[in-house]
């Protein structure tokens, strides 16, 4: 089990009094009336509620962002960017509340991940604030006596439907790009996680004219699906489960409109015979998130070992993993934190007995959760890792959005490259070892989007990121990705050969 640094005196909790919803420049509650209270994952109680937004609160939202439009994409772009690149600076300046609400609501360690998260996105809206002036279209060479060019032009209100797991982060995302290329926008924030999105809202709006963001909370069917399902919608921009996903794009055919989601993934590392030390095991706790409980969708969560190192490979990945702090996630000392709900609690501590009850597999380290205890208080689930594992097994092949990962014995190469593309999914990747030209090799025939090299980082701004399969479509995170996701190309061409008057 990992050290356990839940402290004598717990830290004391923030006590966020969210305003609302974000509609039009105003701080309102669901016409219905109804709210949904938000849980702090590490001590099972309510902290705060927000409105239950709900179909009427999606068209109120959605008239208030085509109102919006028109004059939102004639501002200047450059113009738009110095206003993201002023939110950019007050997100930073108000970086340690946010942290500190990240952690409250997502259960994600204050120092490890929440802080650098509430950086993150603050650094987001700076990278797509400078990138306004790029917004260029290009000239076509038909003749001397033809002029033909292109614009990007916005496409109109985006919705978009956010996850709880990265929420600020992944919001930013969204309200970034979108409000940079001139698109007016309507997010739904995710109800596991809604406090950190709307104080982002709280920050943007100081600066935005009304009905450009508007920041809706509620569940998905009831809010996110009449979101996805609005005729006046143009785009439609959706981060979460696979499952989610594919309703969102049914949604989106109904209409043709144009989608991006970014959606799950079980994404292989493949450690080589040459790279057995102690820097790759570092790197393979990196990639599989568990300083994030592992729910990431980018998490390395299927490792591959070549014969030659895996038990001395796995014992000291047990040995590093057991000196990670599990404990409160405000805690400055704790490394890890909670899992996000009691959903997603009983579903990794399920997966966890699966591997248990599974004669064939051998329980490297962790296990299920204590039951008494500090511990026990919260939705602690401890880091475990199955050897002998095989690609087949349920375990290997299903996200389980938690921190058990699975290791998987090679010794040819062919063999581990087809069993890291045997999955549906095609998110991320992991290659290590010293051989520049074999990493390149396994790198070039992975079927992922993003695939590294000797590291286990996670995402920046300016790569291109996005899923193969049905680990998604579109990307979002850079330059081109603005430009294809969140923009629409217009030709214009001109005769230039029109006789002259008389
Ligand atoms: P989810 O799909 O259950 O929910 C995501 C969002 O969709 C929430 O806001 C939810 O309210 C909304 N939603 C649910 N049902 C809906 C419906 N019928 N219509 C419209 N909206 C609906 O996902 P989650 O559990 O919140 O997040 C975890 C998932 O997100 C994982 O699968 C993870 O891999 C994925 N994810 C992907 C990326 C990426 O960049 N590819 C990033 C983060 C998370």
């Amino acid at each position: 089990m990992s050290a356990i640094a839940q402290p004598q005196s717990l830290p004391p909790v923030p006590t966020p009094q969210p305003k609302g919803m974000l509609i039009d420049g105003q701080w309102v509650g669901a016409a219905s009336n109804g709210r949904i209270a938000v849980e702090n994952p590490a001590r099972r109680t309510a902290v705060a509620e927000v409105p239950r937004g709900g179909a009427a609160d999606v068209e109120r939202a959605v008239a208030a962002a085509s109102k919006a439009f028109p004059g939102w994409s004639r501002v200047v772009p450059r113009e738009r960017g110095k206003l993201l690149l002023k939110i950019a600076d007050a997100m930073e300046a108000r970086a340690e509340e946010m942290g500190r609400l990240i952690a409250l609501e997502t259960g994600n360690a204050l120092r490890t991940q929440a802080r650098p998260e509430a950086r993150g996105a603050a650094d987001i809206f700076r990278y797509f604030g400078g990138l306004a002036s790029e917004l260029k279209g290009e000239t076509i060479p038909l003749g001397e006596h033809v002029l033909s060019y292109t614009r990007r032009e916005p496409l109109g209100v985006v919705g978009a439907i956010i996850p709880w797991n990265a929420p600020v982060l992944l919001g930013a995302l969204k309200i970034a790009p979108a409000l940079c290329a001139g698109n007016t926008l309507v997010l739904k924030a995710a109800e596991d996680a809604p406090l950190g999105v709307l104080l982002m809202a709280e920050i943007c709006q100081e600066l935005l004219p009304p009905g450009v963001l508007n920041v809706l909370t509620g569940l998905g069917d009831e809010c996110g699906g009449p979101l996805a399902n609005h005729p006046a919608i143009r785009k439609l921009s959706f981060t979460g489960s696979t499952e989610v996903g594919k309703i969102v794009m049914r949604a989106a055919a109904e209409r043709i409109v144009p989608v991006s989601l970014e959606l799950g993934g079980k994404s292989p590392s493949i450690v080589y015979p040459d790279a057995g030390e102690d820097w790759v095991v570092d790197g393979i706790i990196a990639a599989m998130r568990f300083t994030r409980q592992s729910q990431s969708c980018t998490a390395g969560s299927r490792l591959f070992l070549h014969a030659d190192i895996f038990d001395s490979f796995l014992d000291r990945l047990g040995k590093k993993t057991a000196a990670l702090k599990l404990g409160d996630p405000l805690d400055e000392a704790s490394d890890i934190g909670t899992i996000i709900n009691a959903r997603q609690f009983g579903k990794v501590c399920g997966y966890v007995e699966e591997g248990l009850r599974r004669s064939d597999a051998r329980l490297v380290f962790g296990g299920l959760p204590p039951k008494s205890g500090p511990l026990s208080e919260g939705y602690y689930a401890i880091p475990t890792v199955f050897a002998d594992a095989s690609n087949d097994w349920r375990l290997a092949r299903e996200e389980i959005f938690g921190p058990v990962l699975v290791a998987i014995r090679w010794t040819d190469e062919d063999a581990v490259i087809r069993m890291a593309n045997d999955s549906h999914y095609g998110l991320a990747a992991y290659v290590w070892t010293h051989d520049i030209g074999v990493g390149l090799r396994a790198a070039h025939a992975i079927e992922s989007g993003w695939v590294q090299v000797n590291q286990g980082l996670g995402q920046t701004p300016g790569h291109s990121y996005g899923g193969y399969k049905q680990s998604g479509i579109g990307r979002e995170f850079s330059l081109e990705g603005m430009l294809d996701s969140f923009t629409q190309r217009k030709n214009v061409t001109v005769n230039l050969n029109v006789p002259r008057r008389a």
